[in-house]
């Protein structure tokens, strides 16, 4: 898809996520990981929001996680959306422990296809030559 084809917000990415955003664009999922208290976050950020300690470092993560919860959209927010809707807005678990806010594709957007707990994975949907955006859809079972 071209730059102008795309109406919807784009991320700016910053200093703190440049990192994230050129791994997604290379189809890869990665976290920021504390190295005091062991623990992965998200969104990428220098200080850890758990112990606030700035010995934090990159992982990869697997793509791999849970559906935690979810909204079926079907008013868009704006009319960039419209087309999308209806559409899965969803928090996804992922296996290094961070929830992250997404979108779940690739499935009916419809209660009885979607589960809390489900397993998922990420894929990646290239918005511009410069941005991907990472998504979940179904794991492959
Ligand atoms: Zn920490």
């Amino acid at each position: 898809m071209t730059e102008q084809a795309y109406s919807k917000p784009i991320p700016v990415p910053q200093g703190e996520s440049d990192y994230y955003w050129e791994k997604a664009k290379a189809h890869e999922l990665w976290l920021r990981k504390c190295d005091n208290c062991n623990q992965a976050y998200f969104y990428p950020r220098d200080i850890c929001p758990m112990c606030f300690s700035r010995n934090t470092s990159w992982i990869q993560a697997s793509g791999k996680g849970t559906l935690h919860t979810f909204a079926i959209v079907h008013r868009a927010p704006t009319p960039a959306f419209r087309d999308d809707a209806p559409f899965v807005v969803a928090m996804v678990d992922l296996e290094e422990g961070p929830r992250m806010p997404t979108n779940l594709i690739d499935v009916e957007p419809d209660p009885a296809a979607i589960k809390v707990g489900m397993a998922v994975e990420v894929v990646f949907e290239d918005i511009t030559d410069e941005i991907t955006l990472p998504k979940f859809k179904p794991a492959a079972v």
